[in-house]
């Protein structure tokens, strides 16, 4: 019998899938890293178990504990599920602008769910980066996770995600584009990637209203490129640990508009239904394409799936009013 001894063993071995009509213009061959495989639908899986076994292993995070992070939704999907498989209870803290299918589905699997003001500065005290500190302090037998800073973020994609792609394309990558939010994916890819072949560029993906792309080119964190947004799972007014500068070749910034518009447009022309961070990255793929040749090979991971973004980029009226659709 071939089986898996528990859902966590499903995580992983994503397939590579080819773009063909989004991406026909290109001179390129473009390949998706499709990570709504994983069973919580998001690359998230990944780094959500690393992160609980490196905690496990060094004592952070002991028997029946309670795990509280601040979560857009992927990460305490990923979190929530190892927490059913392994015994522990889950506390997440979330922005008011995340989708409601994303509380909701958190709720499903067992976790408690507190929602903050996302239009505060990061160190006001209602803020979710202060809320999930205060609880995280006030929580008796509790482990604070933050992704942010949590260097087993990078290392999921450093020995997963980033072998995988290497593999799967026979080593002929010759680029990788990706959304960066915590940072965790385009720095643990990137470098195991640059380690095998440094001429390999790697790309981010960043939105209007954050800051990576301006601090990138000049090194200056601008307070003037922080302004609400409506994209989803990229950008932050806050440099995380997890993102390592020195393997990112460049930033390209996709407005919220065209994110949303992509995000529709890969399910009606590739049959690919995902998340609007996949909306981005694609946008930002078609927005670097004077960088690609003939013989290239760009990989583009797409981080989640479309089922959490239907009362949003899935729905004409919410299209409508924000002005995206005639
Ligand atoms: N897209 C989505 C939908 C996400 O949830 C995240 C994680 N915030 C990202 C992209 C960015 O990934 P990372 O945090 O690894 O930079």
């Amino acid at each position: 019998m071939e089986y898996a001894k528990n859902i966590l063993e499903t995580i992983g071995n994503t397939p590579l899938i080819k773009l063909n009509k989004l991406t026909k213009e290109l001179p390129c061959l473009v390949l998706a890293k499709y990570e709504t495989f994983n069973p919580g639908n998001s690359t998230k899986d990944r780094m959500a178990v690393k992160m609980i076994e490196d905690a496990e292993a060094d004592g952070r995070l002991k028997p029946s504990g309670t795990i509280i992070e601040g979560t857009s939704g992927n990460t305490g999907m990923g979190l929530a599920l190892a927490a059913i498989v392994k015994g522990y209870k889950c506390i997440f803290v979330i922005s008011d602008k995340q989708s409601k299918e994303k509380i909701d589905i958190l709720k499903a699997l067992g976790a408690e769910v507190v929602v903050c003001p996302t239009d505060v500065e990061p160190t006001d005290p209602r803020s979710y980066y202060s809320v999930s500190k205060r609880l995280g302090e006030e929580t008796p037998n509790s482990w604070y996770v933050n992704q942010y800073d949590n260097p087993s973020n990078t290392k999921a994609h450093y020995e997963t995600t980033g072998p995988e792609i290497w593999k799967q394309t026979d080593g002929k990558i010759t680029h990788f584009v990706v959304g960066v939010g915590t940072g965790g994916t385009i720095s643990g890819v990137g470098k195991y990637l640059k380690e095998q072949n440094p001429d390999i560029k790697i790309w981010g993906v960043d939105t209007y209203g954050s800051v990576f792309k301006k601090y990138h080119e000049t090194g200056v964190f601008d307070k003037n490129e922080i302004y609400p947004y409506v994209t989803e799972g990229i950008g932050e007014d806050i440099l995380p640990a997890n993102v390592d500068f020195s393997i990112i070749d460049g930033f390209t910034k996709v407005t919220d508009k065209d994110a949303a518009i992509y995000t529709q447009k890969l399910a009606k022309e590739e049959g690919m239904f995902l998340g609007n961070s996949a909306g981005a990255a694609i946008k930002g793929v078609l927005q670097l394409q004077e960088h690609f040749t003939k013989d290239d090979v760009v990989v583009v991971l797409f981080h989640d799936h479309g089922s959490r973004y239907v009362g949003k980029m899935f729905n004409d009226d919410w299209m409508r009013k924000m002005g995206y659709k005639e």
